[in-house]
């Protein structure tokens, strides 16, 4: 779509990347820590300092010591934490309980490492896990259970009881669970994030995957990490030695500094907010139905009211006729399932998502 977007000049509101600068001071510091020397390869597991950083962070927010040496390794980006959490822990013939729709890496890193993708329908229009359908899946094959919360593309956030189904899987099974956290910090209407960082026995048993790119607008450094008990933690770096061996130093050391300033984060959720909020409300009154939007910075839209055409090719014609790119969702699905639903990325600064508006609101 974003091939698409540039073909028609359309507005992009399909790939899930921010449209507003960086935090000047941010890109200070990255210019700074080159400016000082640090150009050479970081150390496998990150540097130190954003390791330490991190476990603060975590502190901080989770309540939770994690060891900057033994629990914590800087990846590549969340993509790249991903795979090599799949590589360590899924053997040819296991299988590996995800949800649909879901992010589209996960899938792929399962089929490559011989695994078995078991996907299990999210309920419509909800998103929420049918922990009935989980337990019928389960059997002495299954590795893993891929958590995403909040969701992309839904932006649907998991509660309080679905962390109780998870714990009551992990006491009677012997699976792991590879949590994608990426939008910890972009959550709404006072909700929690519920992370696996605050529950001992799922801790136990899980990679936690985050994305700095997600939480500082900065998709272009991709710079991720794991956190992860010190056995997994030793797995998943057997897989990251010689998958990417370290992520960019300079991008460490910048990061390192910046997140001592705990309230850039804190306020994350307030920003996207009121972006989402803006956002829907130049679009309410229209065809296109708001879904629910816990977190994330995709809002979807229920589009039914506007055409019986399938989603992919709606989402075409809203390109090339109307000039704004969005996502059908039905590629998020293993069989593309149709709900005439589109994904929108509302990481966009006011006059986008308001030219985007005065378009969409012409859309027949
Ligand atoms: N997980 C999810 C759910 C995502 O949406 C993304 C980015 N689109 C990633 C992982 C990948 O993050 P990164 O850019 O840090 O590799």
């Amino acid at each position: 779509m974003s091939a698409l977007a540039n073909e028609k000049k359309a507005i992009n509101l399909s790939q899930g990347f921010p449209d507003f600068p960086v935090d000047p001071e941010l890109s200070e510091l990255i210019y700074e820590a080159s400016k000082k020397g640090h150009n050479q390869y970081a150390l496998m597991a990150g540097s130190l300092h954003l390791r330490e950083g991190i476990s603060a962070l975590v502190k901080n927010i989770y309540k939770r010591e994690i060891d900057p040496e033994k629990e914590i390794t800087v990846t590549s980006g969340a993509t790249e934490a991903l795979f090599a959490a799949v590589s360590a822990i899924v053997n040819p013939g296991n299988e590996v309980i995800m949800f649909d729709p879901s992010y589209d890496s996960y899938e792929p890193a399962v089929l490559l490492n011989q695994g078995i993708p078991v996907r299990i329908p999210l309920t419509f229009p909800e998103y929420r896990i049918d922990w009935d359908a989980v337990h019928s899946a389960l059997n002495s094959r299954t590795r893993l259970i891929i958590i995403n919360s909040p969701n992309n593309p839904s932006g649907a956030a998991i509660s309080e009881s679905d962390i109780l189904n998870l714990k009551s899987i992990v006491k009677s099974n012997e699976v792991f669970i590879l949590s994608d956290e990426v939008y910890e910090h972009i959550i709404f209407d006072g909700k929690e994030h519920r992370s696996m960082l605050t529950d001992e026995e799922l801790f136990q048993r899980s990679f936690i995957v985050s994305s700095f790119g997600k939480t500082f607008h900065i998709t272009g450094w991709k710079v991720g990490y794991c956190i992860a008990p010190p056995a997994l933690t030793d797995e998943l770096r057997k897989v990251h030695q010689f998958l990417t061996f370290s992520t960019s130093t300079p991008s460490q050391y910048a990061l390192a500094e910046y997140i001592k300033n705990l309230r850039r984060i804190e306020n994350l959720k307030y920003f996207y907010q009121s972006k989402r909020d803006f956002f829907l409300k130049l679009l309410s009154g229209t065809g296109f139905r708001p879904l629910g939007c816990e977190g994330t910075y995709f809002q979807l839209m229920d589009y039914s009211s506007l055409s019986d055409e399938n989603d992919f090719d709606f989402a075409v014609r809203l390109t090339k006729e109307y000039r704004v790119a969005s996502i059908p969702v039905s590629v998020f699905y293993k069989d593309r399932t149709d709900n005439k639903v589109l994904r929108f990325c509302f990481a966009k600064e006011e006059k986008t998502l308001e030219e985007a508006a005065e378009r969409l609101i012409k859309c027949k």
